[in-house]
């Protein structure tokens, strides 16, 4: 069984999860309104990874015999001046994550509760992927610069990425 501790602490996790889904819905709205099809698709990759995510909290409280309650969905922008500026925005919110689940595993730590330990591993581990991501789009951006030809090749490049579900998910 969770604590009462742990399963309050997981919950807020799925509302993080779905907050971050809803960031990247945004951007990827933004991004297709403004024409750059292939970041609002690379964008609506990572909103279906978090909602993934979300699930996979979902799945694993239920199994522990915990209760799921959803919470309100924090507000997010709607809309960025640049690329740059999005994936500045992507690497700090992923940060502020990166925070949150290193918390979460102290309190599973600190609680011996070495099934959840066990489980948020694989998150542990995503959140060093997702900031090694944003830096590179960032140093990638910062080379192209301005050029439109750039833009537009990195645009193109980015339309070939594939949805691959997360474990269990
Ligand atoms: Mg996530």
């Amino acid at each position: 069984m969770l604590s009462k501790k742990m399963e309050q602490a997981l919950n807020n996790q799925i509302n993080a999860e779905l907050w971050s889904a809803y960031l990247y819905l945004s951007m990827s709205a933004d991004f297709a309104h403004k024409g750059y099809s292939g970041f609002a698709h690379w964008f609506d990759i990572q909103y279906r990874e978090e909602q993934a995510h979300a699930d996979l909290y979902i799945k694993y409280i239920l199994s522990r015999g915990g209760k799921v309650t959803l919470q309100p969905i924090r507000e997010v922008k709607t809309e960025w001046t640049d690329l740059l500026n999005a994936f500045e925005d992507t690497l700090q919110h992923e940060q502020a994550v990166t925070k949150m689940i290193n918390e979460l595993y102290d309190l599973a730590v600190k609680e011996k509760d070495y099934a959840t330990v066990s489980f948020l591993k694989f998150f542990v581990d995503e959140q060093v992927e997702e900031e090694e991501t944003a830096k590179q789009f960032i140093d990638n951006l910062r080379m192209i610069g301005d050029s439109g030809i750039g833009i537009y090749m990195f645009d193109k490049e980015v339309k070939g990425r594939v949805f691959n579900a997360p474990k269990n998910a």
